[in-house]
């Protein structure tokens, strides 16, 4: 049995996704023979409820310097972070000369808006290339995995920060106390934690399991959050509901006691007891969603080849990687996968091995039907993608259920 990360208590395994390689680990066929497989499970932790993988690859099997993911390449998420950083800036930066650390600052999305109003801002990203990337933005970054002893470094050359963020990333992160800790180390005695991560609820509720994959170590609720940071002597003061990444919460921390509590904090946790979070019996519901979920993707995509109807993917996302290979979807299935980004263009998708081609193959050559596997975007895909309707190109989604558009 697998112990809670957060407090040490043996966690109920409750869904398996089976034999799984990494979400990004999009590759070429010279790579195949040597593809990393583990055991993809969730667990929930009667105790303190957090939900978690039970399994995690080594964090350097994930994060390295051909990882692919670049924030800026999403011309909506450059907008969510724009939006973002002037919220922070209006009202949190507020102290003379005030400071913004980031972990998991990517190619600078969010702090090039801090770096371009001169504000003093540092970013703390591990993979190389993309920090990188940052730098030539004008983006202050240091390539490391951030813990306690990292926020030590960075307090003694920088001194106390006002802000401290992290969007998509403290899921990421197994070794959570030693963040946490670091991060209140970090923080001035009236400075925040301002991060966003995909959400439990919208998981639940969407059978949205696409978002249980390696690089996501928990899956947050603000009931399991709550009890993280009263570990730390910290507390949640507001909760902002986010569209982005099909469902994600945007959590603002404080040290206890520092701030007003807003009163979305407790609208949330009402919604939390509504929706059974604390309870076995709604994860074991979830399973058998996901199963079903899963059932009907097969048949239909079954009943398309029998026809004689091509299909396609649109979007080579991370997430796809676990409905491809929990699916069993193959090449037969979905003869490729059309993408925007140059980096994954000409790979393979993990474990399915489905071509990955540019978006010019899905444009001039529009397959019947489209699998979308980047849903959280639908609406600004088929917006863009109306040619491919008006040629009799039909959408299907997976979420929140399995249906032709
Ligand atoms: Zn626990």
């Amino acid at each position: 049995m697998k112990k809670c990360l957060i407090c040490d208590s043996l966690i109920e395994p409750f869904v398996s996704f089976g034999r799984m390689p990494i979400a990004n680990g999009f590759l070429q066929a010279d790579q195949f023979q040597e593809e990393y497989f583990f055991e993809l499970a969730a667990g929930f932790c009667p105790e303190c409820t957090m939900v978690q993988l039970i399994e995690q690859p080594e964090p350097q099997k994930m994060f390295h310097e051909n990882y692919a993911f670049y924030s800026s390449t999403s011309t909506r998420m450059a907008a969510h972070f724009q939006e973002l950083a002037g919220r922070v800036k209006d009202s949190y930066m507020k102290s003379k000369d005030p400071f913004v650390v980031e972990i998991g600052s990517n190619d600078g999305i969010t702090l090039r808006h801090f770096a371009a109003a001169g504000f003093r801002h540092l970013g703390v990203e591990p993979s190389a290339n993309v920090a990188e990337a940052a730098r030539k933005k004008g983006v202050q970054t240091v390539c490391q995995f951030f813990d306690e002893n990292v926020a030590r470094e960075i307090l003694g050359a920088h001194g106390p920060a006002d802000v401290f963020l992290g969007a998509n990333v403290m899921c990421h992160i197994s070794t959570l106390h030693s963040v946490v800790a670091g991060i209140k180390l970090l923080l001035k005695p009236e400075g925040v934690l301002i991060f966003e991560d995909p959400y439990l609820g919208d998981i639940i509720q969407k059978t949205s399991y696409d978002q249980i994959y390696d690089e996501h170590a928990f899956y947050f609720s603000l009931r399991s959050l709550t009890f993280l940071f009263e570990r730390h002597g910290m507390e949640v003061i507001d909760v902002m509901p986010q569209d982005v990444h099909g469902g994600s919460m945007r959590y603002t921390v404080g040290r206890k006691g520092a701030h007003d509590i807003a009163g979305s904090v407790e609208l949330l946790r009402e919604r939390e007891n509504a929706l059974g979070l604390h309870d076995p019996a709604t994860y074991h519901r979830l399973r058998e969603n996901i199963e079903r979920s899963r059932d009907e993707l097969m048949n239909l995509l079954g009943k398309l080849k029998k026809q004689g109807s091509r299909v396609a993917g649109y979007g080579a996302t991370s997430k796809s990687t676990t409905v491809i290979n929990y699916c069993g979807i193959t090449p037969e299935l979905v003869e490729f996968i059309g993408d925007t980004t140059p980096i994954k263009q000409g790979k393979f998708s993990p474990g399915m091995h489905i071509p990955v081609r540019p978006y010019a193959d899905f444009e001039n050559n529009h397959p019947n039907f489209a699998l979308l596997f980047a849903w959280n975007h639908v609406a600004e895909i088929m917006e863009k993608e109306r040619q491919f309707l008006a040629n009799g190109g039909r959408w299907i989604v997976y979420v929140p259920r399995v249906e032709i558009l």
